[in-house]
């Protein structure tokens, strides 16, 4: 199974990730926790590059970066986690790519959604759980998780997150069936339990 856990910065993506794990281990499961950017040596090299260079990196660049590394961590790792049948648990993928470079950053959803389906082969989420915050509070949780330090969200402008936002939802109204939309301003544990019936729909215990 392949689940991937979607939405803007500080919506509580890591926290979710960790119950969901402890759970599903708890189930019997094997579960591969991973993320795009840097889900392997090379896409970390990738991450750094994407992440600390942002502004010598032309647009287009960029999204092939990310496309690079999403290839390259498909294709070795999670390819290979599903056909051993473990759960793969992926923070951020090709809908992070259609919201951030193709919506936010102005690409073209398509043109990126095209890129980034030629970069995966194919492969598509069983399961996309999407959680979604107000832009002000997710940024404010982020900037009380890592107090002073310079953070390249701070100069990212309000708008650009909120153009992030809606892409996510507008996907997920697109397609249901593979979205769970999760209200993250409910308290973690809340999150994880409409999380979890939602994964125990899907992988048997
Ligand atoms: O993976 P993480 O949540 O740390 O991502 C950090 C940042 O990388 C995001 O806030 C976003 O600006 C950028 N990103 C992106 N496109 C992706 C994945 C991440 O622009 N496909
Ligand atoms: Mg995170």
């Amino acid at each position: 199974w392949f689940i991937t856990l979607e939405g803007g910065d500080g919506v509580g993506k890591t926290t979710q990730a960790a119950l969901l794990t402890a759970w599903l281990e708890a189930r019997g499961r094997t579960v591969v926790r991973t993320r795009e950017p840097g889900g392997t040596d090379l896409g970390q090299r990738i991450r750094e590059i994407v992440l600390h260079e942002r502004g010598h990196v032309a647009p287009r660049a960029e999204a092939l970066l990310y496309a690079a590394d999403r290839a390259h961590h498909v294709e070795t790792v999670v390819r290979p986690a599903v056909a051993r049948g473990d759960v793969v648990l992926q923070d951020r993928y090709i809908d992070s790519s259609v919201a951030y470079q193709g919506v936010a950053r102005g690409l073209g959803a398509d043109h990126i959604r095209s890129v980034s389906d030629w970069a995966a082969d194919g492969l598509v989420p069983d399961l996309t759980v999407l959680l979604d915050l107000d832009v002000t509070v997710g940024r404010s949780r982020v900037a009380a998780a890592r107090g002073d330090t310079f953070d390249r969200l701070e100069s990212e402008a309000e708008a650009f997150h909120e153009s992030v936002r809606q892409a996510f939802l507008a996907m997920a109204t697109a397609e249901p069936d593979r979205f769970l939309v999760v209200d993250a301003a409910e308290d973690p544990v809340a999150v994880q339990q409409r999380i979890r019936a939602a994964v125990a729909a899907l992988v048997p215990a």
